[in-house]
């Protein structure tokens, strides 16, 4: 299971070798035929350029458009090399539901919602959020709401489509930024975009569930000449092979990513998560709305985090390229540093603790009051387990809030009573 293995030693010491340029012989091309294209492609480019970058490995193997990872493979569930929350238990994108409503409500129900997920995956947790939206149709009243899903891959987008209309849209030209349009089950307009930039302008409540681990990362090692940046090169044992090496010099990412206060020995930074999270914030303060970002992290004290899983397993990081999950924790302190000061940010807290005082446990006893077949009711128990059982999902998942600057500091009742709305996760959720 992706949440609870972890590698013990991802890059032994041994493959920690200082790199000087190409290692390995035109005719290790030749040896390739049982490797995945991206790996060869991968090393005819390090023969013709040089070691690349753990980055550069990263999204060739994720999201190459002919053959990355994500982009041809359904990855998800049972049958698939990991699964997450959404996809165990309705009750998570339920309760995530609630949270967009109330976030909806506590910034003055603004009279258009888009509802955008980066990353939607199989659809599981927008599905679950929209069931959530009918319900409260009498408290949304007459908003003008639309669904709007950042995701890269074909595959996947064609198995959202089939979840949340049952494949009634239809795909549009390539000079559109929207990629996909249709019309939910539940009546609601749905586009797909290939990038966050091209969603359109709006009070927007984002999600993003286990989509910042996907991004690429840079990885750093101290050494006694200062940072220098962790590569992927051909192993000159075996060129058919990759290993790590550290570069001998300074490379562009490691003058330009690293902080001057840094006290850690390995650091893994993602640029790209910073650009995202920096268009979030910028939107939230131009536009209103909020995000919440949901992922296994830290707060900027974990060092060497990059793994592979494939098969519910752990698997090498260098081997097979575009067939395995590859993924690392995301550091919210750096999220949170790269928002600016423009926006507020909560978190992050534990999975459990958030599920908790989102109101969970009533959630459950309501759902196994109308449910009285034995193995249903087994499940229901074990997915709310497996999503709140400190050992299992409850403490390895985070979840972290970008809100808008003036959020907390909203009035309730009388000028004289400023008290700040509670946001629904963070605090307990109370009647009131
Ligand atoms: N949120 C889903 C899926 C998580 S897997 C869930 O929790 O079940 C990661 C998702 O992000 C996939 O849908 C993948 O195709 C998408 N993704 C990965 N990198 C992306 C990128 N750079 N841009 C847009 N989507 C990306």
């Amino acid at each position: 299971m992706r949440t609870v293995l972890r590698l013990k030693r991802l890059m032994p010491e041994v493959l920690w070798t200082m790199c000087g340029n190409r290692s390995c012989s035109n005719s290790s091309i030749r040896r390739l035929e049982s490797n995945t294209s991206i790996l060869k492609h991968l090393i005819s480019k390090i023969i013709a350029t040089g070691p690349i970058s753990v980055a550069e490995y990263m999204r060739e193997s994720l999201t190459n458009p002919v053959s990355g990872y994500y982009v041809k493979n359904d990855m998800l569930g049972a049958g698939g090399d990991f699964i997450t929350s959404p996809e165990l238990s309705q009750i998570f994108g339920e309760l995530l539901g609630v949270w967009c409503v109330s976030e909806w409500m506590a910034a003055g129900k603004s009279s258009v919602f888009q509802l955008v997920e980066l990353g939607p995956g199989r659809g599981s947790l927008a599905s679950d959020i929209l069931r959530v939206f009918s319900q409260l149709k009498a408290v949304l009243g007459e908003t003008d709401i639309s669904v709007h899903l950042v995701e890269v891959s074909p595959k996947l987008s064609q198995l959202q489509a089939k979840c949340l209309t049952g494949d009634q849209t239809w795909t549009c030209n390539d000079d559109q930024l929207v990629y996909r349009s249709g019309t939910t089950f539940t009546g609601l307009p749905i586009n797909w975009y290939h990038r966050i930039e091209d969603v359109p302008r709006g009070f927007s409540v984002f999600l993003a569930h286990e989509f910042f681990d996907a991004l690429p990362i840079h990885k750093f090692q101290r050494t006694e000449n200062g940072w220098r940046e962790v590569m992927v090169d051909i192993d000159p044992e075996s060129p058919e092979k990759l290993r790590f090496v550290v570069s001998h010099r300074p490379t562009l990412a490691s003058s330009m990513l690293i902080q001057k206060d840094e006290n850690r020995q390995h650091v893994e930074v993602c640029p790209e998560g910073a650009v995202i999270v920096q268009k979030l914030a910028n939107r939230i303060a131009d536009d209103g709305g909020a995000a919440l970002i949901v992922d296994y992290g830290h707060d900027g004290t974990k060092t060497d985090t990059f793994r592979g899983f494939k098969g519910h397993h752990l698997h090498n990081v260098l081997e097979a390229p575009g067939m395995a999950d590859l993924t690392a924790d995301v550091d919210f302190s750096y999220l949170r540093r790269m928002t600016g000061n423009q926006v507020t940010c909560l978190g992050p807290v534990t999975q459990r603790s958030f599920l908790k005082n989102m109101g969970i446990d009533s959630r459950l006893q309501v759902l196994l009051r109308s449910c009285h077949d034995p193995s249903t009711r087994a499940q229901l128990i074990n997915s709310y387990d497996m999503l709140i059982n400190p050992e299992k999902m409850g403490h390895r998942f985070q979840f972290f809030s970008v809100l808008g600057r003036g959020r907390l500091a909203q009035s309730q009742g009388s000028q004289k009573n400023l008290t700040p709305v509670p946001v629904a996760g963070f605090t307990e959720l109370t009647t009131q």
